[in-house]
């Protein structure tokens, strides 16, 4: 299955992402985490992306799309894959048309007021892609998964945060009647706990396949 996690920063897309992949056996593809790999390694790619990630605006669309044509073209994607990040943007969703048959489209919804707490409390790994809250790991400061140094996101300082929030409403959430006009948006209520989250959207899926 082909499926797409749509939401705001700071809806739990990497946290349901990551879980519901273990569980299906199919790759996560985080064009976060990949740009923000890039970005350490000092790719050319990395080198495009830094500024316009700091500031909490959108990579421009033809960056991405390149990226993610060459990630679902390799052999691990055959069998499945979740988007988590990507498309952001109608161009975007429009490219990827072109490059793939997406199967489902599981949108995160969380408010605002919600989300500024959420992304200025979350530490992330930088090596796996983990993400936690700080008011959850009890003073721990490594990755759980591969034992990591976790941080925290630059861009995840509260002035950025509510760039990146008016860049969702006006650039990406036009994505939700995008998928919805073709049958393909499931919609689930984020603020719930991430157990509940998690066992609602594994149901949906386990109808659909
Ligand atoms: P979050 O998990 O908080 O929604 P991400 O880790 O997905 O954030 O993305 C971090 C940053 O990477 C974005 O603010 C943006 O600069 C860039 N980025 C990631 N995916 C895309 C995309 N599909 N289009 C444009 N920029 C992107
Ligand atoms: P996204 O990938 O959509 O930007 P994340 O999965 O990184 O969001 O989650 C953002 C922050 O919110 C993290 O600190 C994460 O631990 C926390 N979080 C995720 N899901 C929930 C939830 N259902 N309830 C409370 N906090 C959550
Ligand atoms: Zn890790």
């Amino acid at each position: 299955m082909n499926i797409i996690f749509l939401g705001p920063p700071g809806a739990g897309k990497g946290t349901q992402a990551q879980r519901i992949c273990d569980a299906l056996s199919i790759p996560q593809i985080s064009t976060g985490d990949m740009l923000r790999k890039a970005v350490k390694e000092g790719t050319p790619t990395g080198l495009k992306a830094k500024e316009y990630m700091d500031a909490g605006k959108l990579v421009p669309d033809e960056v991405l799309i390149e990226l993610i044509r060459d990630r679902l073209s390799e052999e691990d994607c055959q069998k499945g894959y979740i988007l988590d990040g990507f498309p952001r943007t109608v161009p975007q969703a429009e490219a990827l048309e072109g490059i793939a048959r997406i199967d489902a489209v599981v949108e995160l919804n969380v408010p605002d007021d919600h989300l500024v707490n959420r992304l200025s409390g979350r530490r992330v790994c930088l090596n796996c892609g983990a993400t936690y809250h700080v008011s959850l790991l009890q003073g721990r400061e490594n990755c759980e998964k591969c034992g990591e140094k976790l941080i925290q996101r630059k861009d995840d300082a509260p002035e950025t945060v509510l760039n990146r929030l008016k860049v969702y409403h006006d650039q990406t959430a036009p994505l939700i009647d995008f998928y919805q006009g073709k049958g393909l948006l499931q919609t689930f209520d984020g603020t719930k706990g991430m157990e509940e989250v998690y066992q609602s959207i594994m149901e949906a899926l386990n109808k659909l396949s």
